[in-house]
């Protein structure tokens, strides 16, 4: 009996033990996966850092291959942030941009004489300023695309939202003496950089250069919303007199009104350069 109670005794033990061995090694092999695991996700995540950084500076470079400063700065200074940064104005640099606006639109025809409206001839001036300006490279937003109507403070909302370089209002003048004729240009008075009036200079200059039509004045005024609400030098080109015939019957064909609008252009890329 007790030969037999050892023997049991002992094999208890020997079980115990293996029982032991085997817990340990599963611990281990636990341990060693954790560990392993632990690691993996680390370096996957260092991998994802070290690749944003590179990839954020290469798109800033292609959005501006100019602006090497920002990203230098960017670079030298480390973290992605900067670089983050650094995009962002240059993206805001890019935004900026020439504000065409065609006035009146929809409800609001403008002067009508003859069936001719206002609206349609600013609208037409304006497409072909826009196109123009952009196949130069700039970058035109026009108030209006088609025959709508825009409130006024809309429009220059829109200019400011834009955070434009610079606003041109295309109208149409009228007159109760109908043998006056010719291009006026407005603007701003409350304007201390100057930078509205030499706009408006520069814009009658050439407009009158390339229709041979009557230079009439410079206006200066303080009243008019799309002029003094604007965060950008601006002015309003009124391009010729509709209650005038013959101007009217020029302004109907669209040899006359490309003269406008190249003369438009003109105008803004002087002042731009
Ligand atoms: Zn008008």
């Amino acid at each position: 009996m007790y030969g037999r109670r050892r023997y049991y005794g002992s094999r208890r033990r020997e079980e115990t033990g293996r029982y032991l061995r085997t817990a340990m090694v599963v611990l281990a092999v636990i341990c060693i996966i954790v560990v392993c695991v632990t690691m993996a996700l680390q370096t996957t995540k260092a991998s994802q850092v070290a690749a944003a950084e590179p990839a954020e500076q290469e798109a800033a470079a292609l959005i501006d291959e100019k602006n090497v400063m920002y990203i230098a700065q960017a670079a030298t200074a480390g973290p992605v942030i900067m670089a983050t940064e650094a995009v962002n104005r240059t993206k805001t640099q890019e935004r900026q941009v020439i504000v065409i606006d065609p006035g009146h639109g929809g409800i609001d025809g403008g002067c009508v004489f003859e069936n001719v409206l206002e609206k349609d001839i600013n609208r037409e001036i304006a497409w072909s300023v826009t196109k123009k300006l952009r196949n130069m490279g700039y970058q035109v937003v026009l108030v209006r695309q088609g025959d709508d109507y825009v409130d006024k403070m809309d429009r220059v909302e829109k200019a400011n939202q834009e955070n434009a370089l610079l606003y041109v209002s295309i109208h149409q003048n009228s007159c109760e003496v109908s043998s006056v004729t010719g291009i006026e240009t407005w603007y701003d008075e409350n304007d201390d950089t100057g930078s509205s009036k030499r706009l408006a200079q520069l814009i009658q200059q050439e407009t009158v250069k390339a229709t041979g039509a009557v230079g009439r004045e410079l206006v200066s005024d303080t009243e008019l919303c799309v002029l003094n609400k604007s965060d950008m030098p601006a002015c309003l080109v009124e391009t010729g007199f509709l209650s005038n015939k013959q101007e009217r019957d020029k302004l109907c064909t669209e040899e006359y009104r490309e003269q406008v609008a190249e003369g438009i252009v003109q105008g803004i890329v002087l002042y731009m350069n």
